[in-house]
């Protein structure tokens, strides 16, 4: 009652009663991280609740289960001073219960983010853009306790809406399912207030304790971990698991090269692994997904019915990602269920007007302008990233950062960074300069019309 559910379910469900000897009580819990973390924030508290009860106590002692398990057998332990059934259980060989992966309290206790319990691998549909992406994960999800880590980290990236969070989440449930090794899912948000500040109020044993039950690792939206010292655990948690061959999953809506926020090495150290992209979803797949959505609705709505060719003018049209493709289908079931009237093309053409995208812009990366500058003016990459200060390299090199201000969502910092470590400043002075000229010099703006065109396609 006083710390509240929470935090009870979170840390105290799982407790067990071992033994009572002279005045000490004995208290187990299956895993390391519970022991440390109960020790550093509960134990005084644990005391003064058992010598309201029972004033002879004079001390509580926590214990992993499974070590009960191994002092029991070695020594025999008289079995009178066991407690309640545990004498029992550990006489029959077997070793106390342990934790079940699969539980989502288990999740929660870690520090888990919520998992939806529709993105699994048995609704995630597989097309052209996201087969590797989708290979790479299942083999993460099926790989046992101990089996060599063939490619750590994984990083996925993919535009918005893409199934980033979804194959992660499918990693995340089948991984827990098959029981053997536990993984824990976080999103970046998670990560900095939760986790890190978890593990911060830890003493460094117990952070590797904390990390030696943890099997692998899935960080979603890494492009929100900010702060320095967040960097710093980040970095610390990256290297320590990777180190200690436990997998570690990533997503983020940029490569690991556009990760501004992040040191070199933590960059290099993400690169590593296997990066994978994820493109737009095809119309095919698309398509695909719409069918597989519909026939989920169907369990709920028996009568919602959606003609072939509605769907396929949906995945014609509305192209922006996946999230669009469900407020489609959720519009189309609103209607079909307020009105009664049944989903015909023209009620679907009507619905989703506002949804349709004739074209989807393509994520221009820096690199891809500063391949496509140089190529155009005849100078090399090196070149736009050194401090060479003459006129042929000059212009170019401003064209090119006047294309990443424009055509990418980089800052100014992150911009200067990527041209060789220049300051922002000088950045901001590229960009006003070609903004200036272009307004005047029509060969200039023609020029830098072909490479956007030359970039987006
Ligand atoms: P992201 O995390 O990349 O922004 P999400 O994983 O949240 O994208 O996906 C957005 C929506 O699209 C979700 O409802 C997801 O289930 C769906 N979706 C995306 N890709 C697929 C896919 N390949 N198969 C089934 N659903 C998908
Ligand atoms: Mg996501």
């Amino acid at each position: 009652m006083e710390v509240g559910d929470d935090v009870y379910s979170s840390w105290f469900a799982r407790m067990d009663l071992e033994t009572i000897e002279d005045g000490a009580v004995r208290l187990s819990v299956p895993t390391r991280f519970l022991k440390s973390w109960i020790q550093s924030h509960y134990a005084e508290r644990v005391l003064a609740c058992w010598q309201a009860q029972e004033a002879k106590v004079t001390r509580v002692e926590l214990i992993v289960r499974s070590a009960v398990l191994k002092s029991v057998v070695l020594s025999k332990a008289k079995p009178d001073l066991a407690v309640g059934e545990s004498g029992g259980r550990y006489a029959n060989g077997n070793g106390g219960r342990t934790l079940s992966v699969g539980d989502p309290s288990v999740h929660e206790a870690l520090g888990g983010s919520p998992l939806d319990p529709r993105l699994t691998f048995d609704t995630f549909v597989v097309g052209r853009s996201n087969t590797l992406a989708h290979a790479a994960a299942k083999q993460v999800a099926a790989a046992k306790r101990g089996d060599p880590v063939m490619f750590n980290p994984l990083y996925i990236h993919s535009g918005v809406g893409l199934g980033k969070t979804h194959l992660l989440q499918a990693v995340t449930w089948a991984g827990n399912a098959a029981g053997e090794r536990k993984v824990l899912y976080l999103t970046a948000e998670k990560f900095m207030y939760g986790f890190v500040s978890a593990l911060r109020t830890q003493t460094a044993l117990a952070f590797k304790e904390a990390l030696r039950g943890i099997g692998a690792l899935v960080i979603d939206d890494l492009q929100f971990l900010q702060g320095k010292s967040t960097q710093a655990e980040f970095c610390h948690t990256l290297n320590a698991l990777i180190d200690a061959g436990r997998q570690v999953v990533i997503a983020s809506d940029r490569p690991p090269s556009d990760l501004e926020s992040l040191d070199d090495r933590v960059r290099s150290r993400l690169a590593g692994g296997l990066v994978v992209e994820m493109g737009p979803l095809g119309e095919e797949l698309r398509f695909e997904i719409l069918k597989a959505r519909v026939m989920a609705a169907r369990a709920h709505h028996p009568t919602f019915d959606v003609p072939l060719p509605v769907l396929g003018y949906i995945a014609k049209t509305v192209t922006h990602n996946g999230r669009d493709l469900e407020g489609a289908l959720n519009r189309l079931l609103a209607h079909n269920k307020l009105t009664g009237h049944a989903v015909t093309l023209e009620m679907a053409e009507r619905e989703v007007r506002d949804l349709i995208r004739p074209q989807e812009p393509k994520r221009v990366k820096i690199e891809d302008i500063q391949r496509v500058v140089a190529r155009q003016y005849n100078v090399s990459r090196s070149d736009l990233l050194s401090s060479r200060r003459t006129a042929n390299v000059v212009r170019p090199r401003q064209v090119a950062m006047y294309l990443a201000k424009t055509l990418t969502l980089r800052s100014l910092p992150e911009i200067g960074r990527r041209f060789g470590g220049r300051d922002h400043t000088t950045v901001l002075h590229a960009v006003r300069k070609i903004e200036g000229l272009v307004g005047n010099d029509m060969a200039l703006a023609e020029e830098i019309e072909i490479l956007k065109r030359q970039l987006q396609e």
